[in-house]
C-alpha cells in the first residue's frame, strides 16, 4: 500500500515553477491531488534564459504542446547551434552545431574519418559534414525528417524564446489544467517536529499554504533548499571565475539567425539571441577581472542594434546544492544550482530534473533508495555540463589579458583532464551514462577550441580512403544544396505561426 501525496507545492512562478507546473498538471493530476504554486509578482523572476538545447522539443511535445502555437505565444526562433567568436583565439570563430554528422560508416564516429583525411584537399572544415551548420551558413531553416537517409534526419533544432512569453504560456496551460496559483510573498516555514520535513509556508499577509511535497523553484535564494533544509551549496568559482551579468534587449535584426552567438571579450562573453520581435543580448564576466561600467560599456558598444531597454544587472556564483532532493524537498532550477549560461543548459537541467523526479516520484514514506538515486543522477549531470563549460575556456591560446591567462594556466576537474588527454591521442571520446552532451557535441568544441588529436581511431583504416572521401564530398555537397534550398529562417517562422 502506498501513501499518496496528496498536495504539491511549487515556490516561485519563474521559468522553472510553471514547467514543474505544467508537467505536474499534466502527469500528476489524478484528480485526488491539489498542485499549487507560489509566487510574488513583488519580487519578480530572473526573466533570463531564453537560449535553449534541442531536448526542449520533447518537453514541448511531452506537454502536447502544438508548435506554432508555441511560436506564436512566445516569440521564439530557431536553434541549429551555437557560434563561439574569438574563444579559441582572437579572430576566430567556430560554430557548435546540433544534431550529428554526415554519417558514421562502419559504426565508427565520422569525426575519426574527418581527423584521417582532414589534409586531403577535397576535404573541408568539421562542420561542413553538419546539416545544421550549412543551415546556419545560409540563414535557412527545415523541419526534421523521420527518415534516416534523408539530409534532413540530422536538423536537430532546439528554440530561443523570450523567458517570460515562455512562463506565462506555461502558467495559462498550467491553470487550464487545474494549478492553483497563490500571489503572495513567503516569510516564514514551518516544519514537521518529527520527521524535519517542511509542512507549510507562511505568506506575508498570515496566511499558511500547507503540502505533503514541495518542490523549490525560488531561484537564487533557494528559500526551501538552501536557506531552510540548509543544504550547502558546491561552489565552481575556482573554474568558473564569471560571476556577474547584465541582459538587455535590442531591436530585432535581419536576417534571423538560426544560432546563438557567443563572443568572447577580454573578462568573459557577450550572448546574442535572435527572437522575432527583438534580439536578447548579454555579457556574463567574472568581476575578479572587471568592474561594472566596463562590462556593461563593452556589452553596448557590441550591440548589432538599437537598445530597447536599460541594462539588467544579475549576480551569481557558478556552482550546485550538494543534494537537489532532502526531506520532502526538491529544487529545480537556479534554487538547485546554476552553472553559467554558456551552452544554455539551465532550462534543460530544470526538463531534467522533473523527467528524472516524476520517474522516481515519492510518496509520503518518501523512500532513501529514490532519494539518494535522484540526488546521484542529478549531481552526475551537473558535473557533466560543468567539465563541456569549463573546455571552452580551458582550451584557449588567449594571452591577450589576465582572465584568459589565467583561464589557460588553471587545475581542471580529472575527469575533464582526462577526457581532454583521450582525445588528443586519437580522437576518443570518454562519455558517461546519460551524459547530456555527445560524440559529435565534445569533438566540435574540441575541434573548435583547437585540441587537434595526434593521430585517429586505427578502425578507420580498414575502409578504403577514396571510397570515404568520395562520400564525405557528396555529403558536403548535399548538405550544402538542401541547405541553399531551405526558406529562409523568418520566412519559415512566418509560414508556421500563420497556420
Ligand atoms: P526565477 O526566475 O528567479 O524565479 C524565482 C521565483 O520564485 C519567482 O517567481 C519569485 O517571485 C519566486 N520567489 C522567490 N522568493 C519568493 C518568496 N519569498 N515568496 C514568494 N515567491 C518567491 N538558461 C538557459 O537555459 N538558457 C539561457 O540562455 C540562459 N541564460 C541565462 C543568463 C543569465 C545571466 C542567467 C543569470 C541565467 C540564465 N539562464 C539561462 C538560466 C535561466 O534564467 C533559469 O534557469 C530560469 O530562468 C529559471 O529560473 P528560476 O525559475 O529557477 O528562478
Amino acid at each position: 500500500m502506498t501513501d499518496p501525496i496528496r498536495t504539491i507545492v511549487i515556490v516561485g512562478g519563474g521559468t522553472a515553477g510553471w514547467m514543474a507546473a505544467a508537467a505536474a498538471a499534466r502527469f500528476l493530476n489524478d484528480g485526488q491531488r491539489r498542485i499549487l504554486l507560489v509566487e510574488s509578482d513583488a519580487i519578480g523572476t530572473v526573466g533570463v534564459g531564453e537560449a535553449t538545447i534541442p531536448p526542449i522539443r520533447d518537453f514541448n511535445n511531452m506537454l502536447g504542446i502544438d508548435e506554432a502555437e508555441f511560436l506564436r505565444e512566445t516569440g521564439a526562433t530557431f536553434k541549429l547551434g551555437i557560434e563561439f567568436v574569438d574563444w579559441g583565439a582572437l579572430g576566430e570563430r567556430y560554430l557548435h552545431p546540433f544534431g550529428d554528422p554526415g554519417h558514421n560508416f562502419e559504426g565508427i564516429a565520422f569525426h575519426q574519418y574527418w581527423l584521417k583525411h582532414r589534409h586531403d584537399p577535397r576535404i573541408g572544415a568539421f562542420t561542413d559534414y553538419f546539416i545544421t551548420a550549412a543551415a546556419v551558413r545560409h540563414r535557412g531553416c527545415a523541419p526534421q525528417s523521420g527518415d534516416p537517409r534523408s539530409p534532413l534526419h540530422q536538423m536537430a533544432a532546439a528554440y530561443h524564446f523570450d523567458a517570460a512569453l515562455y512562463a506565462s504560456y506555461l502558467r495559462r496551460r498550467a491553470e487550464a489544467q487545474g494549478v492553483e496559483r497563490i500571489e503572495g510573498r513567503i516569510t516564514g516555514v514551518a516544519r514537521d517536529g518529527g520527521s524535519g520535513h517542511v509542512a507549510a509556508l507562511r505568506l506575508a499577509d498570515g496566511r499558511d499554504v500547507a503540502g505533503d511535497f514541495f518542490i523549490d523553484c525560488s531561484g537564487f535564494v533557494s528559500l526551501l533548499l538552501g536557506k531552510e533544509m540548509g543544504v550547502a551549496y558546491r561552489d565552481w568559482s575556482r573554474w568558473l571565475p564569471c560571476d556577474r551579468a547584465f541582459a538587455v534587449p535590442s531591436a530585432r535584426t535581419d536576417p534571423l539567425i538560426p544560432a546563438t552567438r557567443a563572443t568572447a571579450h577580454g573578462f568573459g562573453w557577450q550572448w546574442r539571441i535572435p527572437l522575432q520581435h527583438r534580439t536578447g543580448n548579454g555579457i556574463v564576466w567574472s568581476s575578479a577581472h572587471a568592474g561594472d561600467d566596463e562590462a556593461r560599456d563593452t556589452l553596448l558598444a557590441n550591440l548589432d542594434s538599437e537598445e530597447l531597454a536599460e541594462p539588467r544587472q544579475l549576480r551569481f556564483t557558478a556552482g550546485v546544492r550538494e543534494r537537489l532532493w532532502e526531506g520532502n524537498v526538491v529544487a529545480l532550477g537556479l534554487a538547485g544550482g546554476f552553472i553559467e549560461p554558456l551552452e544554455s543548459t539551465s532550462i534543460h537541467l530544470i526538463q531534467t530534473g522533473i523527467n528524472k523526479l516524476f520517474w522516481l516520484f515519492p510518496d509520503r514514506s518518501f523512500s532513501a533508495v529514490e532519494r539518494d538515486e535522484y540526488n546521484r543522477l542529478m549531481i552526475d549531470q551537473y558535473e557533466y555540463v560543468r567539465d563541456f563549460i569549463i573546455l571552452h575556456y580551458k582550451a584557449t591560446a588567449r594571452t591577450d589579458t589576465s582572465f584568459w591567462r589565467d583561464m589557460a594556466a588553471m587545475e581542471i576537474p580529472d575527469s575533464l583532464a582526462q577526457k581532454i588527454e583521450l582525445f588528443r591521442t586519437k580522437g576518443r571520446i570518454r562519455r558517461f551514462d546519460h551524459d547530456l552532451f555527445g560524440v559529435a557535441n565534445w569533438a566540435a568544441v574540441m575541434l573548435g577550441q583547437n585540441i587537434v588529436p595526434d593521430g585517429y581511431d586505427p578502425l578507420v583504416d580498414a575502409t578504403d580512403d577514396d571510397r570515404i572521401i568520395a562520400a564525405m564530398e557528396r555529403i558536403a555537397s548535399v548538405f550544402d544544396q538542401q541547405a541553399r534550398a531551405m526558406p529562409p529562417h523568418a520566412d519559415y517562422i512566418a509560414r508556421l505561426v500563420a497556420r
